[in-house]
């Protein structure tokens, strides 16, 4: 086999024979080896300066990228962002008791569409729907994929072909393209604009009920707040109006909030709970942002309005799975006790964390890494998922000074990746975000990043 590079590539059969490469072919199908050499060799070709340049280089070589190949596509990252509930990185972690669930009902059969009683054919939608029943006050649940589906399927069930009437103020675009008039106009329900961006007033929505009119829409702001010259209507005045009206309201609340969260110093968004009793027909929210469950769209209300929600044909296409019932299932359960809810839902452990408990912990991976380049900083972290937009948490981070771009990518490459965040050209990781089991391992995945 040829050792300089330049003057001529090894053949793929010369590699795939040589004893750095064959050994792989034990643990790794014949095709998948052989892609990873033709690669290699591409990527010599591309760049002959950095091509292997004896046998066992071209092993290594071949090696690394048969690793990369075989690297599953989506695993784990650590979060260093100080956002908890990222929606890149996949929002809430689930707590022990959620993943229990999911392994129990995920080994084996289960009685997700079967009545143990009777034997008979059950129905899916029961088996959240209790414990959604005693932890909002709603008269009944549904639970689908998203919180988008779950706003689709009551638009699409209350007022297809019929006028829903908005607030202008809430016409919020969410992220990742969600924007609620776009949902609105393909659930089919014809959207009636009332008020203004900043201004909107009961009168507004009175003045715009017509013969057409199926529902008002109540959208939760999430991901910001407005300031100054400001005015909406609550939900409990809508519900008044509806009420009078006879029309329903249909309140999408977003995070799923399901306990005051003030003991833990977040206070000014509504509960489900609060939601229902001011007096919403229909409240949709997610399962993975606040409430730190699985992705998932709760929808609650009167019983009536479920049943003509669950009895849409849309509804199947929506339908959510066995895992996804159990996770749910098992995080609710553990609201029952909201002190242990705090404690054990990772989103609101990490919420409820205090600089107290972090600036050790900063202290212990610094002190690790003795480096001139490595300090600890005060920072602020945030709640993120569209919830408490403004709320600023006081957070410890560790502060990597250097060549800040390039110490992001490599803590993105590293692995496992991490996520820190750039600010004043220092690179950040926020000790809020990242699990106090994950500490151990800081130093080594620092250390490899400014290398
Ligand atoms: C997040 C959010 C949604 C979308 O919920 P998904 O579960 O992401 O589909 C809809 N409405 C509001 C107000 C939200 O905050």
């Amino acid at each position: 086999m040829p050792t300089d590079a330049r003057r001529a590539l090894p053949s793929v059969t010369a590699l795939l024979a040589s004893d750095s490469i064959r050994p792989l072919l034990e643990h790794t199908p014949h095709s998948v080896v052989v892609d990873a050499i033709r690669r290699t060799i591409d990527a010599a070709r591309a760049r002959p300066a950095a091509a292997p340049r004896d046998e066992h280089a071209w092993g290594e070589a071949v090696s690394a990228t048969l690793a990369d190949a075989l690297q599953p596509s989506l695993r784990p990252v650590l979060n260093g962002t100080g956002v908890v509930l990222h929606t890149n990185l996949g929002r809430a972690p689930l707590a022990p008791a959620a993943i229990e669930a999911i392994v129990r009902v995920a080994s084996g059969f289960s009685n997700l569409e079967l009545n143990l009683d009777t034997g008979a054919r059950g129905s899916r939608h029961v088996h959240c729907a209790a414990l959604l029943r005693e932890l909002t006050g709603a008269e009944d649940a549904l639970v689908v994929n998203n919180g988008a589906a779950g706003m689709v399927l009551a638009l699409n069930t209350l007022a297809d072909q019929r006028d829903a009437v908005v607030s202008r103020g809430e016409l919020v675009e969410i992220g990742g393209s969600f924007r609620i008039p776009d949902i609105m106009q393909k659930s089919g329900a014809r959207l009636v604009e009332v008020g203004t961006t900043n201004r909107t007033h009961l009168d507004d929505y009175r003045h715009a009920i017509a013969a057409d009119t199926a529902a008002i829409v109540k959208v939760h702001r999430s991901n910001f707040a407005v300031a100054g010259f400001v005015a909406d209507v609550g939900a409990a005045e809508l519900a008044s109006l509806c009420a009078e009206r006879g029309l329903p309201l249909i309140h999408d609340l977003g995070s799923g909030l399901l306990i005051d969260l003030a003991p833990i110093g977040l206070t000014g968004e509504p509960t489900a709970r609060d939601a229902i009793r001011a007096g919403a027909s229909v409240v949709t929210m997610s399962g993975d942002k606040l409430l730190g469950g699985p992705q998932a769209g709760i929808v609650l209300g009167s019983a009536r309005m479920i049943a003509a929600i669950r009895a849409n044909p849309l509804a199947r296409s929506y339908r959510v799975d066995k895992l996804t019932l159990a996770a749910l299932e098992a995080t609710l359960a553990l609201y029952r006790d909201p002190p242990r809810a705090l404690r054990e839902i990772p989103a609101l452990a990490q919420l409820g964390a205090t600089v107290g408990e972090l600036r050790p912990r900063a202290e212990r991976v610094a002190a690790a890494l003795a480096s001139a380049n490595v300090g600890v900083v005060d920072t602020v972290a945030s709640v993120g998922g569209g919830a408490f937009p403004t709320a600023q948490i006081p957070s410890v981070a560790l502060a990597i000074a250097g060549d800040a771009t390039r110490i992001e990518q490599r803590l993105r490459a590293g692995d496992p990746p991490l996520l820190a965040r750039v600010a004043e050209g220092r690179v950040l990781i926020d000790l809020r975000t990242i699990f106090p089991a994950d500490d151990e391992r800081l130093p080594a995945i620092v250390r490899a990043a400014i290398a």
